[in-house]
């Protein structure tokens, strides 16, 4: 592999290296089993809303076939009326009392309101307006060819209307309003002036005026809700369908739709089931009625929200919306021209089982990251230790406790790593082998510990006069041996001579106040390009020249053999 090649490897390998210090490893690892923990968490609660917004959904769905199936019975009444109604104009019954109607009506149409009655206590009356009031009224006619026929059938209805307005499940109140000026209610009131009045107001019911062929064109069933109520009561709901025959519309059968029923029912389906309310809307999205008490505040919906609901409702028959923490599910009804709407808040929510549940998963969530945060607190600290210690075995297996120096061992295998590196790159290569001058005598005079205060104190000045990458080491008792990769001799013969003259110059403190000075004889070797770059080689040169310096009298610096020239002092 050529050198650069190797560089570029050993660089990325010693990064790889530093990003992936144990720490690191281990916050990593945390923080995968937090995430992914936090994510399982958070996959159980969609599950868990979806279930929520389906039990929601399936409970409503439940409420409003219930709603609806009471809705049919009023329905189908109508339509039976109706079916009744048409068979009678196309075939009235030929009995005498009815055949007597038309003589009757004869007698009175002229006046402001008369009434007819036929066996009062079988069928219900018929109260009219004069012919004056229908020539005024822009929807009214008495020009129709079979108006008898209407009248007959409309007491021939009246019979089943009041039978079966009777019975305790149907709605209360049932009205036949003939274009021609005349009316039948299942609550017949005396006739008076009042009368007309009343066929006025019924007149002007958006119930009756929206079944013309325009306003109705398939000719069904309609419902109306009508604000013509006082203060605080509900509005009132008219189911209305139009009498037609023969492509002549005759009338409009109509009942009043009894919504406190409704409200029973929805007040019931409440109690089997957690807290909340049910809404009855119509389809111009106006509360009808709700499943709370009289006095309760029914949730309101504001501005925003409604448009949002009016929305959803146009897209589909049911689903659901979250305002804030309002949980809303509709539904439209099959039976009833509007929608059923139930209103959980989050509070109720809690309080039911999805709550229960929503709440261990939250305590079990919590549980599980505090004892993840815990034991990455432990194991941190732990990996943190361990990797001190690991540092600090490290460093005494490669360094001189005494004067922190390389130990012998390790300078010796950097070193060589060191001058192969400076054959490969073609740089001179240097070796100072050291040895303190006398140190024997410091010993025997000032003590040992003097003699350790004093091979640091000359460890100390060694080190503050190599810089980069040049090495210092103790290779022996008082030797030490400095590595200068890419200095010339004559620049490590000069590195020599500034460590031997500032261990010359430093006054070394060994005992109380006392003071003593020490020399050291330095041995230089270097190693050109084309020459031999073994270290041992080198430091056995250095450690000649060494010697020499120490047979030239000590405190010098020798850098080169006797053979080429005389040791240089
Ligand atoms: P010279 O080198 O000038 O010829 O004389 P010297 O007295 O320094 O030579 P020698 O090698 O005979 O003495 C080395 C001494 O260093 C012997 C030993 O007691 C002492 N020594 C070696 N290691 C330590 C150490 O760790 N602490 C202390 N205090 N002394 C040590
Ligand atoms: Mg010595
Ligand atoms: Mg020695």
């Amino acid at each position: 592999m050529p050198p650069s090649t190797a560089a570029t490897g050993s660089s990325r390998l010693s990064r790889i290296r530093t990003y992936l210090v144990p720490a690191r490893v281990v916050n990593l690892c945390f923080l995968i089993v937090l995430v992914s923990s936090t994510l399982l968490t958070w996959r159980e609660v969609v599950v868990l809303e979806d279930a929520y917004v389906a039990s929601q959904q399936n409970t409503l769905d439940k409420v409003s076939s219930a709603l609806d199936r009471q809705m049919e019975i009023g329905v189908n009444a109508l339509l039976f009326f109706r079916n009744a109604m048409r068979a009678a104009v196309e075939t009235p019954l030929a009995f005498e009392v009815l055949e007597n109607v038309q003589t009757e009506f004869a007698q009175q149409r002229k006046q402001p309101f008369w009434r007819i009655s036929v066996e009062q206590r079988r069928t219900l009356p018929i109260t009219g307006v004069s012919d004056d009031f229908v020539a005024r009224h822009p929807l009214l006619s008495r020009d129709n060819p079979r108006l008898q026929n209407e009248m007959t059938a409309a007491l021939e209805v009246g019979y089943i209307m009041r039978l079966a307005t009777s019975i305790p499940a149907m709605p209360r109140h049932a009205w036949y309003v003939s274009r021609a000026g005349f009316f039948l209610s299942s609550q017949p009131a005396d006739v008076s002036t009042e009368s007309v009045t009343r066929y006025e107001s019924l007149l002007s019911q958006s119930w009756f005026s929206g079944q013309s062929f325009h306003d109705n064109r398939f000719r069904g069933v309609r419902w109306f809700t009508s604000r013509q109520h006082t203060a605080g009561q509900e509005p009132i709901v008219t189911v209305s369908v139009p009498l037609d025959y023969g492509q002549y519309w005759y009338g409009v059968l109509a009942i009043d739709y009894a919504f406190s029923s409704v409200k029973t029912l929805l007040a019931e389906a409440l109690r089997d089931e957690e807290q909340g309310e049910y809404q009855l809307y119509n389809s111009e999205l106006e509360q009808v009625v709700t499943s709370l008490p009289a006095g309760v505040q029914p949730h309101a919906f504001t501005q925003a929200q409604r448009q949002t609901l009016m929305q959803a409702v146009a897209q589909s028959n049911s689903g659901s919306l979250r305002f804030g923490t309002t949980f809303v599910v509709w539904q439209k009804l099959d039976r009833f021209d509007g929608l059923l709407l139930r209103i959980h808040t989050l509070r109720e929510g809690l309080q039911g089982d999805f709550g229960t549940i929503s709440i261990v998963l939250a305590l079990l969530w919590l549980l599980f990251t505090a004892m993840v945060l815990s034991s990455w607190v432990v194991i941190r600290r732990m990996v943190s230790n361990m990797y001190a210690m690991q540092h600090s075995l490290q460093w005494q297996a490669w360094h001189d406790p005494l004067t922190r120096l390389l130990n012998r061992g390790a300078l010796f295998e950097r070193a060589k790593a060191l001058a192969e590196l400076c054959q490969q790159q073609h740089r001179p290569f240097s070796v100072i082998q050291l040895d303190l001058d006398h140190f024997k005598n410091v010993n025997d005079r000032h003590g040992h510990q003097a003699g350790d205060l004093v091979l640091t104190q000359a460890a100390r000045l060694i080190g503050g006069c190599i810089q980069g990458e040049d090495l210092a080491g103790r290779v022996g008792g008082e030797e030490f041996c400095i590595v200068l990769p890419g200095s010339t001799l004559l620049q490590a013969q000069r590195v020599a001579e500034r460590i031997r003259e500032r261990i010359s110059r430093k006054e070394i403190l060994v005992q109380n106040s006392q003071t003593i000075r020490i020399s050291a004889s330095l041995g230089v070797s270097s190693a050109e390009p084309s020459e031999s770059y073994l270290f041992e080689y080198l430091q056995m040169v250095a450690d000649k020249r060494l010697y020499l310096a120490k047979w030239g009298g000590r405190n010098r610096v020798c850098a080169v053999d006797p053979i080429q020239d005389a040791p240089n002092t």
